[in-house]
């Protein structure tokens, strides 16, 4: 009995100094836990309470949909493990972790016709082909042309909602992030990325979900906690071709 508590006890402790940088960074960079001021000392900035972390989980946990504890799980853990959009969860200023189903968290457009252009195709030409990039991106645009008054065309050079190809994080992790309105809705996916045209495995990223996720906040939503909608920030992984 002494020996396996001891081996338990070795494993928990390890496992939770491994995920602890991972698990404050994380919650920094989606606005669970406020972000590093420039001001402040590094040592003093970069320590943060065992009380605000535990406030930070739990809102993640509420967001995520999981059970909300405090304190860092499996399943927490497993969950900042999933592939998602790099927008931030909350705006920064927001601190009751009360989010509406399609905020509109971005700001707004101030015209009705955007243009849109798209660059680094040859980033992804060995997973996806330029034709397929501009039919995927045609049906993201629809979907939100079909239920907001705005209207979507493809131009070349500068555009209004400028969408590229780029380095984010690597496989995995980050898919793409897009600017809100206010910040000029340029939407980047993440070119290491295993995309998908059409049906997609459990091990591809199908395009179509991510770019109408990132599309919707190039139009000014935010992210929503309810699984199933398309602004939820975790990739669900479902096939919608
Ligand atoms: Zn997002």
């Amino acid at each position: 009995i002494c020996i396996s508590s001891i081996v338990v006890l070795t494993k928990s402790s390890s496992f939770s100094r491994d995920v602890e940088i991972d698990t404050t960074a994380y919650l920094r960079r989606f606005n669970y836990l406020p972000s590093i001021s420039e001001n402040s000392l590094e040592s003093e900035s970069e320590l943060v309470s065992e009380n605000d972390m535990g406030i930070a989980l739990a809102r993640f946990q509420e967001f995520a949909g999981l059970k909300v504890t405090g304190i860092m799980d499996e399943a927490t853990y497993k969950k900042m493990k999933q592939p998602r959009c790099g927008v931030p969860d909350f705006a920064e200023e927001s601190t009751n972790g009360r989010q509406k189903r399609f905020s509109l968290q971005g700001g707004r457009w101030h015209k009705k016709r955007l243009t849109y252009s798209i660059s680094g195709y040859a980033n992804v030409r060995n997973k996806l082909t330029r034709s397929q990039v501009d039919i995927t991106i045609r049906k993201a645009f629809n979907f939100w042309q079909a239920v907001s008054p705005l209207t979507f065309t493809k131009t070349r050079g500068h555009a209004d909602i400028m969408i590229k190809f780029a380095m984010i994080d690597g496989p995995s992790s980050i898919l793409g992030e897009t600017y809100y309105p206010k910040y000029g809705g340029d939407a980047t996916f993440d070119m290491a990325e295993h995309w998908k045209f059409g049906y997609s495995t459990r091990s591809e990223i199908n395009f179509l979900q991510v770019a109408t996720h990132e599309f919707g906040h190039a139009m000014g939503l935010g992210h929503s906690n309810a699984r199933g909608s398309v602004m939820h920030p975790y990739y669900g992984g479902y096939d919608r071709d």
